[in-house]
């Protein structure tokens, strides 16, 4: 869809931190971040609600997800992850393109689903990224 941010970022017409690519869907650093590290995945095809994404995507979504939650807790020490999605404006959906994110949790981290966006330093996500793409293991059972 031509008009949609995550399309572009898809195709490569906005910049963007990635993490992880595959057939079915593109993972990358959100852009202002609940805690540093905070991952979106996203399906490759547009779809606004995840009602109409199909199976296989969705499933890849995630299996994506969940595994860039352990890959965050390994690589940043975090203590654990939400997966979230908003579906539907009421929801809190901003960017109308169906996104999971993937929040890492710290166990003082003070934040209670109060949205806040933190700010990264210069080279601070695409630093952070490479450690998290280290440690992920997309069919780990652990
Ligand atoms: P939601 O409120 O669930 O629609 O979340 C949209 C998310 O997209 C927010 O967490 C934004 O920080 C993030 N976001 C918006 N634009 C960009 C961008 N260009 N690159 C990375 N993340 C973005
Ligand atoms: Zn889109």
């Amino acid at each position: 869809m031509s008009s949609c941010i995550f399309c572009k970022i898809i195709a490569g017409e906005i910049p963007s931190v990635k993490i992880y690519e595959d057939d079915l869907v593109y993972a990358f650093m959100d852009i202002a971040p609940i805690n540093l590290g905070h991952i979106l995945v996203i399906p490759k095809e547009h779809h606004e609600s995840a009602s109409s994404i199909p199976e296989a995507t969705a499933g890849r979504m995630m299996k994506v997800g969940s595994r860039l939650g352990i890959a965050l807790k390994r690589a940043l020490d975090y203590d654990a992850y939400n997966l979230h999605l908003a579906d539907g404006k009421a929801a809190g959906q901003v960017v109308m393109h169906a996104h999971l994110h993937v929040v890492p949790r710290g166990v003082d981290d003070d934040f209670r689903w109060n949205w806040r966006q933190l700010a990264y330093a210069d080279g601070e996500a695409a630093a952070m990224a490479e450690k998290v793409l280290a440690k992920f293991k997309l069919n780990d059972q652990e």
